[in-house]
């Protein structure tokens, strides 16, 4: 149609910052992960935001990645003892999929919204 603009911001943005697919001014989280009902901004329903686990698989695999990449290095360089590995990782582990948990989530939820939005469309 027309307005096919109206899906703008871009589903990146809008989702790796937390916010609303449709407008990008209200926030997508009620908490740390919990999903809102609605956009508090443009009042846009959320129910149909259900990542489930996609986004956490991807999460473990990218972490996981990153974690074992840097163990193995130190391994390497410093041959530290197992336990300063265990020390040093396992926290490193759990922030980085704490932290990437949430714009992996937003992220996956805004894709959501553009692909239904383009689904109720007439083809490009
Ligand atoms: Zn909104």
């Amino acid at each position: 149609m027309s307005d096919w603009h109206g899906i703008s911001p871009s589903p990146y943005s809008t989702g790796l910052a937390g916010r609303c697919p449709r407008c990008g001014e209200g926030q997508l989280f009620d908490g740390f992960l919990k999903v809102r009902p609605r956009c508090s901004a443009c009042g846009l329903d959320f129910k149909f935001a259900d990542s489930a686990d996609g986004p956490a698989v991807f999460i473990m695999l990218i972490a996981g990645f990153v974690v074992l990449g840097l163990a193995l290095y130190v391994e390497i360089a410093y041959e530290p003892p197992i336990w300063l590995h265990l020390v040093m990782w396992l926290p490193l582990a759990v922030i980085v999929c704490l932290a990437l948990l949430r714009p992996m989530k937003g992220l996956a939820v805004a894709l959501q919204y553009a692909n239904k939005a383009e689904e109720g469309r007439l083809k490009k």
